[in-house]
């Protein structure tokens, strides 16, 4: 039996997001690179827990997997200086995805993973077919159990000017965040309710003037009633809510640093078929019947949807559109999943 040399081997494996729309990169990656295959588990997220160590075999050496939280799609990179066997399994799949200089970096796309705890064993078989064996636990979780952890408690959001921020009753927005730039919708063309004004962010206002353009040419009626607010703005909306129904305020109205109105990306829209009120018969005027079927094709996702208020801590709001760009609003039309679970996946948070 040669001596096994494991000077020159490295194997670092980084615990990686994937997005099967591929393109985007998150931002709250730790590492400046990403891969773009694989898909995303419908609802559910998935952590990785322990791992062994593995050292040596002849010519491929060890694994290593911190023992951090991943989510969604569990996949990784191997670099290595010695080429692998590209493989497929049910269990995972190998590919090389980059060669440089005897660098070879490979994409390992953990698959089929049921939830619950995983074992798998990976197996690298090198090019003059050395083989070597890696354990993973892989432990996949239901994100909506997740989310019903009763002993949350309250964060302050790290990357509150990301387009996919999570802002809910669990993670608030820092004090007094206002986005960078708005634009005020009513002075420049769109249309508003009684005159008031829909300030939001430059994205959102084209993605705004295309949807209400197509959704007017199909003569429905549409006014936006509220844009982005302020944290001041936000209590008087609570105490509103607070003044007619007492504690079951916060079912309706976010407290100042919990709304998705203060990102600039959100809107309320309202249509003159029910007398621009906002209750459940809204999903049967044209306007709403319209936003279901087409707004996430302007990039728009519903964030409070029907019977999802043990998920998203908010009633039913078919008027409540968030922009969140045209890929992720098409990959949660796709899963048809609430964007609370998407972006709880997207941004690896934890139910802590
Ligand atoms: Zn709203």
């Amino acid at each position: 039996m040669p001596k096994r040399d494991i000077q020159n081997l490295l194997i670092v494996v980084c615990l990686w997001i994937i997005s099967f729309s591929a393109g985007f990169i998150l931002y709250s990656l730790p590492s400046p690179e990403s891969s773009q295959t694989g898909t995303i588990y419908n609802a559910s997220t998935v952590y990785a827990a322990e791992s062994d160590n593995v050292s040596e075999a002849p010519n491929i050496l060890g694994i290593e997997v911190p023992n951090e939280t991943f989510y969604a799609n569990a996949s990784f990179k191997l670099s290595t200086d010695k080429a692998l066997v590209e493989k497929e399994t049910e269990n995972y799949s190998l590919r090389l995805i980059e060669e440089n200089k005897n660098q070879f970096r490979y994409l390992v796309t953990l698959d089929n993973l049921s939830e619950g705890e995983n074992k798998l064993t990976l197996s690298l078989t090198d090019e003059v077919g050395n083989i070597n064996n890696h354990q993973l636990t892989v432990n996949r979780m239901n994100i909506s159990t997740c989310l019903q952890n009763p002993d949350r408690t309250v964060k302050e959001t790290v990357f509150p000017f990301a387009i996919e921020v999570v802002v809910d009753k669990y993670n608030k927005l820092p004090d007094n965040f206002i986005p960078p730039v708005l634009i005020n919708g009513s002075t420049r063309g769109l249309p508003v309710y009684k005159n008031g004004s829909a300030y939001v962010t430059p994205e959102t206002f084209d993605a705004l003037v295309e949807m209400i353009k197509d959704i007017q040419q199909q003569g429905i009626s549409v006014v936006i009633s509220s844009g982005y607010r302020s944290f001041s703005g936000q209590t008087k909306a609570h105490s509103y809510w607070s003044s007619l129904i007492g504690d079951k305020a916060n079912y309706y109205a976010a407290l100042p640093g919990f709304s998705e109105h203060h990102l600039g990306t959100t809107v309320d829209l309202l249509t003159v078929e029910n007398n621009f009120t906002i209750s459940d018969a809204y999903e049967n005027t044209r306007l709403g019947k319209w936003l279901k079927e087409n707004a996430y094709k302007y990039g728009f996702t519903m964030s409070y949807p029907k019977d999802k208020q043990h998920i998203t801590g908010y009633r039913y709001e078919p008027w409540h559109w968030r922009y969140l760009g045209k890929e992720h609003a098409k990959i949660i039309e796709d899963l048809q999943i609430t964007p609370t679970e998407y972006l709880y996946s997207l941004n690896r948070m934890s139910c802590e």
